[in-house]
């Protein structure tokens, strides 16, 4: 008899869990008969805002959305450059591109999987106005140093926090460093809605003023036409889902800051699996679990064989994608990502998972682990 599957993803079992308030939340629009834009959007706002200890929120339709509106707004547009990493998944860069302007790639630092700073310096033209450090993962870029970058250079910085929503950097949120920073709801990530939904966040009520014109058709006011925008709304019924949701995120990524040790410690030893470092002082919240194997691939089907779903992200860098060859980078440009996209392993991650099912896991890895040095 096989073992029941362990699922990657806990999006199920989190409906499940949540469905009441849920219910209750789509209850609260339906009798409200507005959908967009009003009191769950505006009360969203405040309540993010107020959690990531930021003084603006303007929710949109997606991350990839996000980052476009945040560029937009700081004026980042056609034949500007935009510095990005390298190994980062593919919306970030749709999202630069959709704001005009042009991507520029850095690797990643090889023992954290991080945009690596000391890059930046290379990468840099004088066309270059913004820097978009991604914090995959659920980690967090060395932010201290980007931004010191940045200001020595008059560049803009906007996080994507699309996967680092809570992270910490020296006890201080991801998205609390950036003119503006980027975040997605998308169901799988932290703080998922049931459906696409993003959100920008600043200090900054002037960017904020520009964010909310931009996201409605660029309007000042009700048909007045004040900047070319874009229609990226975050609906009622998405914002009344996240406020239901909100009040469990620091338990939720609690949760799975206990796995993430939990596989940490029952994954020592094990022969040629290795786990990318955090960063000096950050605190992940594990958005994703990931390992890294120089047979990924066999092992990632005897982990299959035994009922464990596992995912790779990513395994193609930027510069080897077929749409973004017109950049002009070659393979051998960005060795830390190219070696990491050959040997990475996301194990299942979620707040839902119970303890023998991380058991489990951790048992398949080390069989498959033992068992791949021998042959
Ligand atoms: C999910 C994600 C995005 C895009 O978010 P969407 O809401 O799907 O548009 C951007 N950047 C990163 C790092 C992501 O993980």
């Amino acid at each position: 008899m096989t073992a029941a599957t362990v699922p990657f993803g806990g999006i199920a079992r989190e409906s499940a869990a949540l469905k009441d308030a849920y219910r209750a939340a789509i209850d609260r629009v339906l009798q409200s008969g507005r959908y967009i834009l009003g009191d769950e959007v505006r009360s969203f706002e405040r309540e993010l805002a107020a959690w990531l200890g930021v003084r603006e929120c303007i929710g949109c339709a997606s991350g990839t959305d996000a980052l476009t509106l945040a560029l937009k707004a700081l004026g980042v547009g056609a034949g500007d450059e935009v510095i990005t990493a390298a190994n980062t998944c593919g919306p970030t860069v749709v999202g630069i591109e959709n704001a005009g302007a042009r991507v520029r790639l850095v690797d990643a630092d090889p023992a954290t999987l991080m945009l690596d700073p000391r890059r930046l310096e290379a990468a840099a033209t004088p066309a270059t106005r913004a820097i978009v450090p991604v914090h995959l993962y659920g980690s967090a870029v060395e932010i201290d140093c980007v931004l010191a970058f940045a200001r020595r250079n008059g560049l803009h910085v906007v996080e994507d926090c699309a996967q680092s929503i809570g992270s910490t950097f020296h006890g201080r949120k991801t998205g609390s460093f950036g003119d503006v920073s980027a975040f997605s709801f998308y169901p799988s990530k932290n703080l998922g809605a049931l459906g696409d939904a993003g959100a920008c966040v600043t200090n900054d009520p002037a960017l904020a003023e520009r964010l909310r014109q931009l996201r409605r058709y660029g309007q000042a006011s009700r048909y007045l036409h004040v900047a070319r925008g874009l229609n990226s709304r975050l609906d009622e019924l998405q914002a009344a889902v996240l406020r239901a949701k909100l009040p469990h995120l620091e338990r939720m990524n609690r949760r799975r800051q206990a796995i993430a040790a939990r596989y940490a410690e029952g994954l020592a030893g094990v022969p040629g699996l290795a786990l990318p470092a955090v960063p000096e002082g950050v605190t992940s919240v594990f958005h994703l679990f990931v390992v890294l194997h120089p047979r990924r691939d066999e092992l990632q089907r005897r982990l299959a064989e035994r009922g464990i779903e596992t995912l790779i992200h990513y395994p193609i860098p930027i510069h080897l994608q077929p749409a973004y060859a017109a950049l002009g980078y070659r393979r051998g440009d960005f060795p830390a990502s190219e070696a990491a996209a050959e040997r990475l392993l996301s194990l299942p991650l979620h707040p839902w998972l119970s303890n023998d099912e991380v058991d489990r896991v951790i048992a398949a890895v080390r069989a498959a682990g033992e068992s791949l040095r021998a042959c």
